[in-house]
């Protein structure tokens, strides 16, 4: 049996100088060879591990055909975004985790097949523009059958917005989707670096959907420029709330208000949706240090050091508090930002931001810790190994230990029930404390996946169907 096939990449020496995409997609010859990898289970467990069902055998089988606009049309069936899953969906844990050959570490994979279906699919079916654009034109059956035609409002324009939205669009409903900043996308646009997700392949996405009948109107504060009361008395009958989880977590240490501190929120808007990457052609820079420290170990600490090593920076290191095994990020960008040469420096705690006269960042103290038992979240907790400090010189510090609810929308609308955790509390309909109003993505479950927002986007337009036919 042949083993599985590696994705072709941008050499690292040269992709840690610019922003172009660094995987580069299969080639047809390589994705054929990697679905006749695939033993067409009887019963796929493969499927089991996917968020949204996609009929990945089936796909899977059609490329191997050398048919990728038929695996294209069939995932769709599922999956809405399949250029932005291919690209950045946790495969490893979730469909490829089930696959047969996951046992002999040599999985399928999916998702590079994913991708390859919705970068090629469209092409080869000689529609006009990309994928998303054109596959995602025909609507269902269901568009043409429902008779109601009332709108509905959607809250925010991340995977969770998106996809309820053209879900709702594909039920015969007239959506307008409102976006707080200038362009629409969510984290997929101002948090996912381009080097993981180039912005044309978002824009398609978001041209299919206006396709679709969708509005996107951006630079609209849903709670603030406009009230939910305003949208019920402009005629909406249902608000889908997806506004995501992009408060930032502050470290909590002395000398966090230095310059030269970030959070990562903050530094990736800055780079990404302000696109300082394309300083000098955009007029908005951003200032990165020679030797930056990103505390955090998950995908939006891997793609600030990335992009923080793009901007300029000679020294970018990860400080994690606890070791390689827990590192929460994907395993494949871990992977990347190594072979990049970012330094890695597990069980280290920060503590202190030093300053100079100028209130600059000049050092960054960290502790020393060690595993304990396991805590609340099943993995060792870090403890401190008392005595055992060290200040790593630093004139930049971007803080990625995660995020909270954003509190927008939430603190201008009475009566919005939350969690003890700030989210926006739902009922198994997905239907917050008012009538009409749902919500899901990461505002419901907290800092998750694309895929799981993009879940819940989905059944949330479904019950708002059925909220809107009286069903409900
Ligand atoms: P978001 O994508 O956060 O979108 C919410 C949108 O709502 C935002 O555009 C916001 O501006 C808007 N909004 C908020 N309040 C209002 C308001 N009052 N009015 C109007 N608009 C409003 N997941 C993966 O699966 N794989 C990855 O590789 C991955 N990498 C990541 C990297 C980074 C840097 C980050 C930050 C996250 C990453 N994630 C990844 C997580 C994933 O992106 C999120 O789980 C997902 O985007 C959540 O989708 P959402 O639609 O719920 O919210
Ligand atoms: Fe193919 Fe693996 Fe799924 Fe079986 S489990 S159908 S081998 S991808």
């Amino acid at each position: 049996m042949p083993g599985r096939v590696a994705m072709p990449k941008q050499p690292p020496g040269e992709r840690r100088k610019n922003f172009r995409e660094v995987a580069l997609g299969l080639t047809p010859e390589l994705a054929v060879a990697e679905a006749r990898r695939c033993l067409q289970c009887k019963n796929p467990p493969c499927v089991t591990g996917c968020p949204v069902q996609v009929p990945i055998k089936e796909f899977i089988g059609l490329i191997g055909q050398g048919d990728p606009a038929a695996a294209l049309k069939r995932i769709r069936e599922k999956n809405l975004l399949p250029a932005i899953c291919g690209r950045v969906c946790p495969q490893e844990v979730q469909c490829e985790a089930k696959c047969v050959w996951a046992k002999k570490g040599e999985p399928i994979a999916i998702g590079a097949l994913e991708r390859f279906a919705a970068d090629h699919g469209a092409a080869d079916a000689a529609q006009p523009g990309r994928a998303v654009a054109s596959e995602a034109s025909p609507a269902p059956a269901a568009s043409t059958a429902r008779p109601s035609r009332a709108r509905v409002a959607v809250v925010g324009s991340g995977p969770a917005g998106l996809t309820a939205a053209a879900e709702l669009a594909r039920h015969g409903y007239r959506v307008t989707v409102f976006e707080s900043l200038h362009a629409a996308g969510g984290v997929l646009r101002y948090g996912i670096p381009e080097f993981r997700l180039p912005k044309s392949v978002l824009d398609a996405e978001l041209d299919g959907l206006r396709r679709l009948g969708v509005e996107i109107e951006c630079d609209v504060v849903v709670g603030q420029t406009v009230t939910l009361e305003d949208l019920w008395a402009e005629g909406f009958r249902a608000v889908f709330v997806g506004t995501g989880a992009g408060l930032p977590h502050f470290l909590g240490v002395a000398g966090e208000n230095l310059n030269g501190v970030y959070s990562a929120n903050e530094f990736l808007t800055r780079a990404n949706l302000m696109r300082a990457y394309e300083f000098p052609e955009t007029d908005t820079p951003i200032r990165t240090g020679r030797r930056v420290a990103v505390v955090g170990g998950g995908n939006v600490a891997m793609d600030s050091a990335r992009t923080a090593l793009r901007l300029g920076a000679e020294q970018v290191m990860i400080v994690y508090r606890r070791s390689r095994e827990e590192l929460p990020a994907r395993r494949e960008e871990v992977e990347n930002a190594e072979e990049e040469g970012i330094e890695f420096r597990f069980l280290q705690a920060p503590t202190r931001i030093l300053g100079d006269e100028r209130g600059q960042v000049v050092g960054l103290e960290v502790q020393r810790m060690e595993l304990g038992e396991p805590d609340a979240s099943g993995r060792r907790r870090p403890v401190p190994v008392p005595g055992a400090e060290e200040v790593i010189p630093v004139d930049t510090v971007i803080s990625a230990i995660g995020q909270g609810p954003n509190p927008l929308f939430i603190r201008y609308t009475p009566g919005l029930a939350t969690t003890a955790g700030g989210q926006i509390a739902v009922d198994e309909n997905g239907e917050t404390s008012l009538r009409g109003v749902f919500a899901g993505g990461d505002i419901v479950t907290g800092a998750a996946t694309v895929i799981l927002a993009m879940g819940a986007g989905k059944e949330a337009a479904h019950q708002i169907h059925r909220r809107l036919e009286g069903q409900l």
